[in-house]
């Protein structure tokens, strides 16, 4: 247990110095996921052989005294949206139950390639569409914290399995929160890079023009390693940045004392908690004190944020979506008397009831005579936002807000009302809207012992001073090395 308690970077010291094998370090995973699994729910499936396999390649290495890339040896989770070639991908869903995978995501690529043991495929909302993953096919997951609550979603269960100690890291994706909402429920880091940072080919897409993969780790650190594994430009999709990714791990640990704070006052106003408020109120002190400015800063368009996102991603996930239709892969209808039912039963026997009201949402907002109504709209109000979001980014570089108004909430409490599920991503929705890198990571717990998310905010590409801000906070702070008693 005080070997998974370790940070992947401490793991690599141990492996290194030759104290346990990576073959080891994946057993006890494996043993850990054996206790806890059934209590969490975090993996969808096991990739044993396959985590096996790279873990005793890298054995070998450190044997014949070979140099080893940053992650090599680091039980990882993979969220079960991304592609790994042979093992199933399910992204939650029964339409996918038995799909497996013909290909490697690029991400999964760069992870072989630096040598790092996939240990599964972590659970998540069906299609990656909802903030507490109770969507899910194949059970919900349960947060380590407090097993009746929610981990947050759509990534709980790599959240999950790192807060749980059933990895030492995770990726999941985020289009409108779904890394740094389940970190901040968890009590762990969670980073959402610039859109087009990291290649998205493989990954099931569920709104193109926001979705992002990013790490999961239980330091800064962890973060920035995973980050520069898996960063970069892909021609496999058009969307990646052609640019170097940046080299943070340099500099990340130098002091914060250029940079300038902004609080978001409309993110600290009404609703949200008061243990959520206090903690943020004390880590704007943490930066004061280590040099920083910090001011209050106003984004008066921010409300529309929801309101925009619910219908560019739901309109971006009918189109998606429309692949699957029992013809090409997944699961098809036993019965069906001509092509047209068997369209229509595969889908309403094969997508869950979230994905499905999304769908009807997407389809309606780009029909015609809606489409300027309500897509065109919201794609102004975007660009609105963004501009309100530049002119800040003029007198600020990091925006500081709580990730989500509250902590974790119960299992059930907020399912059977998707717009209170939907207000949950106030806070995180306006960085997939604009593109801009974001982080949550540990800011305290409430009354009940839940953990607290501070969320982070940056421009477009400026990852380096947001992942700084993070590291400095942590170094001040105890928080990312507290465990959830299991
Ligand atoms: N909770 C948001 C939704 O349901 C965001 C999901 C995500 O980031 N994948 O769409």
């Amino acid at each position: 247990m005080e070997l998974l308690k370790k940070t992947a970077v401490e793991m690599r010291k141990a492996l290194l110095a030759k104290e346990v094998s990576a073959v080891e370090l994946v057993n006890e995973t494996y043993k850990r996921v054996d206790d806890v699994e059934e209590k969490i729910g975090a993996f969808n499936s096991l990739t044993k052989e396959y985590a096996l396999n790279v873990a005793n390649e890298v054995d070998k290495k450190i044997a014949a005294g070979e140099e080893l890339p940053k992650m090599a040896g680091i039980p990882l989770a993979l969220k079960d949206n991304i592609n790994l070639k042979g093992y199933k991908t399910t992204a939650s869903s029964k339409i996918l139950e038995n799909f497996t995978s013909p290909y490697n995501a690029t991400v999964s690529k760069k992870l072989a390639e630096s040598f790092v043991p996939v240990i599964g495929k972590a659970n998540l909302d069906e299609f990656a569409m909802g903030s507490s993953n109770e969507n899910s096919a194949f059970g919900k997951v349960h947060n380590p914290y407090n097993l009746n609550k929610v981990p947050g979603g759509s990534s709980g269960g790599s959240a999950a399995s790192v807060a749980a100690l059933e990895s030492a890291v995770a990726l999941g994706s985020d289009t409108g929160g779904s890394i740094r909402l389940p970190a901040s429920f968890c009590g762990i880091s969670g980073f959402k890079p610039t859109y087009g940072r990291v290649s998205r080919y493989g990954l099931i897409a569920f709104a193109s023009s926001l979705d992002q993969i990013g790490p999961f780790g239980r330091c800064v650190e962890d973060i920035v390693d995973l980050y520069e594994t898996i960063a970069g430009y892909d021609e496999k999709d058009s969307t990646s940045l052609n640019m170097p990714a940046g080299d943070i791990s340099k500099t990340f640990k130098n002091d914060i004392k250029d940079l300038k704070f902004g609080v978001i006052k409309e993110l600290m106003a009404e609703g949200v908690n008061d243990d959520v408020k206090r903690a943020i109120e004390d880590a704007v002190k943490i930066y004061e004190k280590l040099g920083a400015t910090v001011k209050e800063v106003s984004l008066p368009l921010l409300k529309h944020s929801i309101g925009v996102y619910y219908i560019i991603a739901t309109a971006e996930a009918s189109s998606n979506l429309a692949r699957f239709d029992g013809v090409k892969y997944g699961y098809r209808t036993s019965e069906a008397k001509n092509l047209m039912e068997m369209y229509t039963k595969t889908r309403k026997e094969g997508f869950g009831d979230e994905v499905k009201r999304r769908i009807m949402l997407g389809t309606y907002a780009l029909s015609s005579g809606y489409y300027d109504a309500y897509y065109k709209k919201a794609q102004q109000l975007r660009r609105l936002i963004k501009e309100d979001f530049d002119r800040i980014f003029k007198e600020v570089d990091v925006l500081v807000s709580p990730t989500c108004p509250t902590t974790a909430f119960d299992i059930g409490s907020r399912n059977e009302d998707p717009l209170a599920m939907y207000l949950t991503d106030i806070g995180t929705i306006c960085a997939n809207l604009i593109g801009a890198p974001a982080i949550s990571i540990p800011a305290g717990f409430d009354k009940d012992g839940m953990p607290v998310g501070m969320q982070l905010i940056s421009q477009i590409l400026q990852e380096e001073p947001l992942l700084r801000a993070a590291y400095n906070f942590e170094q001040e702070t105890d928080f990312n090395t507290r465990f959830a008693n299991l």
